[in-house]
This record gives structure tokens, sequence and C-alpha cells, in this order.
């Protein structure tokens, strides 16, 4: 271990900027939505800020969750490579046939065991939808809006089941998930209100703030770690909406909020 690299902890979610995220459960190191490009236009997207953490200091990494390959926030080019170098990533079907392997592909509502590297059994990976634009929104031949995107559920005995949501801005999935899986603990919201001029009018294609916070209400979860609301241009609201949001909704107890590069605890206390 370098002097650099991140500690590793028991249990915790840390964000190191736009939608990336390294959760620590289950003795695994695990990274979704990885992006480490420096600051930077990349093609209709400008990158604002780079990662609070270079990939070098992440360590050995276990598993990469990928919601959507196609758009650069999401994946860019450093991200990509470091997903490559994975010993797995899983995904959705189609951004799985683009990635290659290590990608595995699985529709939502199908899941994957991953060894825990803690002696506990198995980490339940469970692919789940997500919309990532309005409802009303023109769908592809596949059904989805914008294009393929997955949402994950990690879970595994003895530990927090964790949502993370991926580029979703639909309630109405968001409701799906928590009826078909009522103990969600921790829910890491891609959240920021994204939005593109040519796509859908402008209208949000993730969670805007106060959707934010009624799918914080829906789900009812230990806590809310908010993701992707800024580093990037196209993010229109941020950390000061969030909290305005979830203040409005009485549910501030909820967000937690470190700096990107720090830890949140995700085990009870
Ligand atoms: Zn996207």
């Amino acid at each position: 271990m370098s002097s650099t690299e991140l500690a590793r902890q028991e249990c915790a979610v840390t964000i190191l900027g736009g939608p990336t995220a390294v959760l620590d459960i289950g003795g695994l190191r695990i990274v979704s939505d990885p992006t480490f490009d420096d600051p930077a236009p990349h093609g209709y997207l400008t990158k604002t800020t780079g990662p609070a953490v270079a990939e070098a200091d992440l360590g050995p990494v276990d598993l990469v969750l990928v919601s959507h390959d196609l758009h650069p926030d999401n994946l860019d080019d450093r991200g990509r490579a470091f997903a490559e170098a994975a010993p797995l990533v899983v995904t959705g079907p189609r951004s799985a046939e683009r990635l290659g392997p290590p990608a595995v592909g699985l529709s939502p509502w199908s899941s994957r065991a991953v060894p825990r590297g803690d002696g506990g059994g198995d980490l339940t990976v469970l692919v789940v939808p997500a919309v990532h634009g309005p409802e009303d929104a023109d769908r592809d031949a596949d059904g989805n809006v914008n294009c393929e995107v997955s949402g994950f559920v990690l879970s595994g005995e003895g530990l927090p089941t964790v949502y993370i949501s991926g580029d979703n801005a639909s309630i109405r999935t968001v409701a799906e998930i928590s009826r078909r899986l009522p103990d969600i603990d921790v829910a890491v919201l891609h959240a920021g209100a994204a939005r593109v001029p040519t796509k859908f009018d402008g209208r949000p294609l993730s969670l805007d703030s106060r959707r934010a916070a009624a799918a914080a209400a829906v789900l009812d979860p230990r806590l809310v770690v908010p993701a992707h609301f800024d580093g990037w241009t196209h993010f229109s609201e941020g950390l000061a909406d969030l909290r305005l949001a979830f203040d409005e909704a009485g549910l501030s107890e909820l967000l937690r909020v470190a700096p990107h590069g720090s830890w949140t605890r995700l085990d009870k206390s």
C-alpha cells in the first residue's frame, strides 16, 4: 500500500466528484461510475473538476459498477481504462456488449453473487431499472429513455442494503424499487438535475433536488448520500439546492454530505 492510497474502511462510502463513488463493503472495494479525467470539454459536455482521489490511489479494486457507458460524465476516458483493468464490471446488457470483458451485462432484476473479501459469503449485486429522462420522452427500441441505464442494489448477510441510483429521473421507478425492496438502508442518489438543451427540451435527465428528497421519502433509508451534483457544467442544481430541498421536505437528517474523498460510514452508528 502506497502512502497516498485511500485507506480501507469496514463499511463506508466516499464520493470522488461527479457520479463516482467508492464503497468499501463486505471486504470489497467497489467503484461505481468511474471518472478520473482532468477537467476539460468532453464533446458536448464540460468537466470542471477533477477527482478528489486519483485512480492509482484507490489500490486494488474488486468490482466496478457502470450505470451506462455512453455518457462521458458517467464513464470518461480514464474511468473506462480503470474499468477495463478491474477483475469484474457489472453493467447493463447493451453497455456490456460495447465494453466487452470483464463487463457482465445484467437486465433489471437480475443479480450476480460476488464472493466477499471478509469471509462472509457473497455480496449480491442486483441490477435495478433507471429512466434517464422524463417519463413521457420517446423510448428507444429497447424501451429506454435516452439510453440503457442500470441502477444497483448491494446486499449481503449483516451488511447494509445499498441502492445506487445511476442516472435516473423517475420517481415512479424509485417507487417500484422501494415496493420490491422495502429494506434499503442507504441510498446513493445521482442528483444534480442534469440538463442538456438538445435532449427532451432541456428537462432533467437525473433527479433534481426536490425529486431526490422525494426519492428519499419513498425509499425511507437510514441515510442518503448524494452524487452527480458537481464537477460538470450540465448539472443545473448543486449542494445548496439539495440541502434546501431536504430541509423543506423535513428530511435533512437523512442527508450525508462529506467532502469528496472523505468517508461516510454506512454501518449502524
Ligand atoms: Zn447519462
